[in-house]
């Protein structure tokens, strides 16, 4: 086999980007499962919001013009003509000199264009006693003033929070069109390997990959699809990846990814592709043993079998096209730090650093967290990741650095 033809981390995602295919599918949700989705198109109100002019206020409605110069010392007297039920359109209809009991959400009586609440009037038998005025509108809140049939309620791109699943319940809207989910394929590789739950022998080692990868999916909001722990053979792998590839919009190998007797990733996919393998190593670290290729209209890729390292391949060159798939624009979440020494990386490939990042005198220090990408737990300490750009031959104690939190 050909040793690895390296690219750097931009053409690799210049590569995949030229390649996969990120053209939105869409489908009708259930507004009550909509969070975190992105909308595909406007959604119009059907109807107005609020359906009726309603009361902000338990008090009595009225004609605002009847309270002009009332006051403490000048009560206006008004007849009490009746009361409205919450939920019940009131069957009246109030002229001047007239008074409505109404509650808090009340519908606003034919006629009246106010209320005056309750602290302010003092009732007796079938009159009331108004000491204040009060203007046109005043504690109400008018039919449409949400918003109106034929307005936008949120608009295509919006990625849903609690509020605007609020605002569509509270339209009658039940359904709305959203980008899917995308489909997402893990298969673990290695002879080594064994599912959580198994016993262990020694010389065996849990899976990791298969549970870090999927909850990575889940944070996305993608759909995970295990495909299990296959064995380091050229016939399991493939047939592993036939059975899963017509289920799956991305397949994501981990293990294997390498150059020795054992890899048999890159085999698989030179094989199982009609063209030869789209990427064959990237010039960064961890992550230099990175696959890529297309099966038909499927991305597949060979991720390192180290723990840190499929992470951080993932976060690099998958994740961004499931947002992109899903309709997601997620920045990620960074902060600025300074970072804590000196250290080197050899220019020509792009370093992420697991650092920790903590707050001495008002300042944030990200600090390194040393080990191999083999050991999990650096991942487990760390906060985030420090990039060490290709030109870089590392990093000064001081330097300000972006630290994309996890
Ligand atoms: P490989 O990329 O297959 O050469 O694996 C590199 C290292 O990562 C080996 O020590 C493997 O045992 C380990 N490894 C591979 N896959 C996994 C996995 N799914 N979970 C935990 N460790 C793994
Ligand atoms: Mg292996």
């Amino acid at each position: 086999m050909e040793f690895f033809e390296f690219v750097t981390p931009k053409e690799a995602l210049q590569t995949i980007e030229a390649n996969i295919d990120l053209k939105k599918k869409t489908e009708k949700i259930n507004v009550t499962k909509g969070l975190d989705r992105v909308v595909a198109f406007d959604v119009l109100a059907a109807e107005d919001l609020p359906a009726f002019t309603k009361s902000t206020m338990d008090g009595y409605a009225i004609q605002a013009g009847d309270t002009f110069g009332a006051s403490e010392q000048t009560p206006q007297t008004l007849d009490i003509i009746g009361e409205v039920e919450m939920g019940v359109r009131p069957n009246l209809e109030l002229k001047a000199g007239q008074a409505v009991e109404i509650p808090t959400g009340g519908m606003l009586p034919d006629g009246a264009d106010a209320v005056v609440m309750i602290e302010r009037v003092e009732t007796k038998a079938d009159e009331v006693k108004v000491y204040t005025s009060v203007s046109p509108g005043a504690n109400i809140v008018r039919k449409g003033s949400d918003i109106l049939q034929g307005e936008v309620v949120v608009s295509a791109g919006h990625c849903l929070r609690p509020q605007d699943i609020g605002a569509l319940a509270g339209l009658g809207i039940t359904e709305i069109e959203a980008y899917k989910k995308p489909k997402v394929g893990i298969i673990s590789t290695g002879n080594e390997l064994i599912s959580l739950g198994e016993e262990l022998n020694p010389s065996q080692t849990r899976d990791i990959n298969t549970y870090s990868l999927t909850s990575l999916v889940e944070e996305l909001g993608a759909i995970p699809i295990q495909g299990g722990i296959i064995e380091d053979s050229n016939k399991a792998l493939k047939q592993a990846v036939d059975e899963l590839a017509p289920q799956v919009d991305f397949l994501l190998i981990s293990g294997g990814s390498s150059v020795g007797a054992r890899d048999v990733t890159y085999e698989v996919l030179e094989e199982l592709g009609t063209e030869d393998v789209l990427i064959h190593g990237i010039a960064i670290k961890p992550g230099k043993p990175t696959l890529f290729t297309m099966l038909d209209e499927l991305p597949v890729y060979g991720l390192p079998g180290h723990p840190v390292s499929v992470m951080v391949t993932f976060n690099k060159f998958v994740a961004p096209y499931i947002n992109q798939k899903m309709g997601v624009i997620k920045p990620p979440s960074t902060v600025k730090a300074e970072f804590s020494q000196n250290i080197s990386s050899d220019p020509g490939r792009e370093d992420y650093l697991r650092v920790t990042v903590e707050k001495e005198n008002n300042n944030l220090i990200a600090r390194p967290v040393r080990g191999e990408s083999s050991l999990i737990m650096t991942m487990v300490e760390a906060d985030g990741l420090v990039r060490v750009p290709l030109s870089r031959e590392g990093l000064t104690a001081g330097e300000e650095v972006k630290v994309e939190l996890f």
